[in-house]
């Protein structure tokens, strides 16, 4: 079998309609932008195609995101950015949970994601009323192991009174890189302990829906977003990047910059491999 094809940006571009790019691993990590993310992004905005950045993020808006990675030197519009975040009105709409009891996981922008899906948001620790769907948005969850142990408890009593109990995972990343060698939970590590510890406390109980990548909802609003025609995506994760990408018939390039790196027997495997973003030029 030949294998993944070595390639090169911005060569790589000119073969496809529409481009999507991973943010973190990709054009950024937690110190600041990547070589030749920037330069990708005005390659991308020359070029005059559909393009998106797609993060698995439901920590910030779109407007945080696209400002993050301005302050980064990267100058993505926010009207590039689709984030899992803003996949939840959709979802919320299509499964009857507008004006539902939801309990979210994560900092402000995630409660400011759930509200905009129509969620009413409580605080798992009320006990008011049972709770109708939890959203896990992100890891920054503070008291950690008490926010998470009510919500357990949350659930366990909404099942108890007869609730169809919605779980719901925006991003379903498990692990992060947080640079020289350590590494960061994420919602996805989340929503698993709690899924675990709920299915032992009451067997059958629903599990978690994730929307973000590689799952179908996120491409099916990027592909909403860059229209027909043939799409690469970009990314540094086999997983959710790359596997997403193919699914979704689209092309997938896997860049050596962040979680994955390539060996011969892997799956999925790639259409493209790129060592870096080299430089791109207009
Ligand atoms: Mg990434």
């Amino acid at each position: 079998m030949p294998g993944p094809a070595p390639a090169q940006l911005p060569e790589l571009l000119d073969q496809y309609d529409g481009v999507l790019v991973d943010a973190y691993g990709v054009l950024c990590d937690s110190q600041g932008a990547l070589p030749g993310a920037a330069a990708l992004i005005e390659a991308l905005q020359l070029r005059g195609r559909p393009w998106a950045v797609v993060t698995n993020d439901a920590s910030r808006l779109a407007d945080t995101v696209a400002a993050r990675l301005e302050r980064f030197g990267v100058a993505v519009p926010a009207d590039h950015v689709i984030t899992s975040g803003s996949l939840l009105p959709a979802h919320f709409a299509a499964h009857g949970l507008v004006g539902r009891r939801c309990a979210v996981l994560g900092p402000a922008d995630s409660v400011r994601y759930v509200e905009a899906a129509g969620g009413v948001v409580v605080h798992p620790a009320d006990r008011g009323a049972p709770l109708e769907a939890i959203v896990v948005c992100d890891d920054a969850i503070d008291p950690f192991l008490p926010t998470i142990e009510a919500t357990l408890g949350a659930a366990v009593a909404a099942l108890d009174a007869g609730v169809e109990l919605a779980l719901v995972l925006p991003n379903p990343d498990l692990v992060y890189p947080r640079g020289a060698g350590e590494w960061g939970l994420t919602a996805g590590t989340i929503a698993a302990m709690i899924e675990t510890a709920l299915h032992r406390l009451r067997p059958g109980a629903p599990c978690f829906v994730a929307l973000g990548k590689p799952h179908a909802p996120m491409y099916a609003e990027a592909r909403r977003r860059v229209g027909p025609g043939r799409v690469l995506a970009i990314g540094d994760q086999l997983d959710t990047d790359i596997a997403g990408a193919l699914a979704a018939g689209m092309d997938a390039a896997l860049v050596a910059s962040g979680v994955s790196r390539w060996r011969p027997g892997l799956t999925p495997e790639p259409t493209w491999l790129l060592d870096a973003l080299t430089p791109a030029r207009p």
